[in-house]
């Protein structure tokens, strides 16, 4: 995959009018930070900017600056200039968006390590820790607008990508960029309350009940919970409401491999996969059922039952680990 340089990326922005800028379903904060981040330096430029995400702004992201830019994509196409798909390893997990936007250009910015690098522009970071920070990045290099909204949707995002700063990415050049961003003006304390300090009950009766399944496999390596669709409607819980509930079991002692096993209305199961250990390489199991990501953190959708499709994956986790003891 050949890169593209942030100065051709910026002079596209420059010269064209109309743009779409998209996420992947089921967003998480960096997603929807980048997306915002980069349609609102693109509006001070003075173009015309389409926000889209299947899901639309979530509730739990709501409080991010600009947040109603964030829409649903129309059933009808409508034409773009150039549409950008932001954080999303491959184009077909933009989902309803993909269908929406009729475009000849497209821009494919992103860090995950499975971007097969689709689009006509591709600039693919995978050691970035987040996709934010390739944005804050290209808005810094290009000159493009910059102001404390956008500091404050690029932080958060860098903030939950990076579990608080803590995953193995986040760099020197990390910190840099937040204190950049602290500079212009966000309020640390606030923000992080809104983002780590705001859950709905419902979350934590979620987690009660994730416990209640939680099991250990290939002894004490790879711990898993289960969230069956009968659960769910019983505690009335949101697909957002279970991002991160899978740092429990990746933060137990002895746990390399943390699994995260949901049911979905259509005949599959959705599996989060998190790694504490290089050498287990989550994103390429993933990628065996059709799904990728990270190294570290990766997902897939397998069709299935729920107890059928934790079988398969816990044993093929369980060859990955014994090929590397
Ligand atoms: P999460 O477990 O938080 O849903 O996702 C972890 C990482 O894996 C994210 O970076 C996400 O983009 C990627 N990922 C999650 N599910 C899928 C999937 O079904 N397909 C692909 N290609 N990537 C996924
Ligand atoms: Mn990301």
């Amino acid at each position: 995959m050949t890169t593209a340089k942030f100065s051709e990326i910026g002079r596209i922005l420059r010269e064209h009018q109309r743009f779409a800028v998209m996420s992947h379903v089921r967003p998480d904060g960096d997603a929807l930070g980048s997306q915002l981040a980069l349609a609102l330096s693109l509006q001070q430029l003075g173009k015309e900017v389409r926000v889209w995400n299947e899901d639309g702004m979530l509730e739990k992201y709501s409080f991010l600056p600009r947040a109603e830019l964030v829409t649903k994509p129309p059933s009808a196409p409508e034409d773009f200039d150039c549409a950008i798909a932001l954080d999303t390893a491959i184009q077909n997990r933009l989902g309803t968006a993909l269908a929406a936007v009729h475009s000849k250009l497209w821009i494919n910015i992103d860090h995950h390590l499975s971007n097969p690098g689709y689009g006509d522009v591709v600039y693919v970071d995978p050691d970035a820790p987040a996709t934010a920070e390739i944005i804050f990045r290209l808005i810094k290099s290009q000159n493009l607008p910059f102001n404390r909204d956008i500091a404050e949707n690029l932080y958060a995002a860098i903030s939950t990508d990076t579990g608080s700063f803590q995953y193995p990415k986040t760099s020197a050049r990390t910190f840099e960029i937040a204190a950049e961003l602290i500079r212009a003006g966000l309020d640390v304390g606030r923000l992080n309350q809104q983002l780590y300090e705001n859950y709905p009950r419902r979350r934590l009766e979620l987690l009660r009940e994730l416990l209640r399944t939680m099991r250990f496999e290939h002894g004490g390596r790879v711990a898993s919970v289960s969230l069956s669709l009968k659960t769910a409607a019983e505690l009335g819980v949101l697909p957002e409401d279970n991002e991160g509930l899978i740092d429990h079991l990746r933060a137990i002692r002895g746990v390399i491999v943390a699994v995260f096993f949901e049911e979905l209305g259509d005949g599959k199961v959705r599996v989060s996969m998190r790694s504490k250990n290089e050498a287990v390489d989550v994103c390429a199991i993933c990628q065996k059922f059709g799904g990728g990501g990270h190294a570290l953190a990766a997902g897939a959708r397998v069709r299935g039952t729920l107890a059928e499709v934790e079988e398969k994956v816990l044993e093929e986790i369980g060859d990955v680990l014994k090929s590397h003891s």
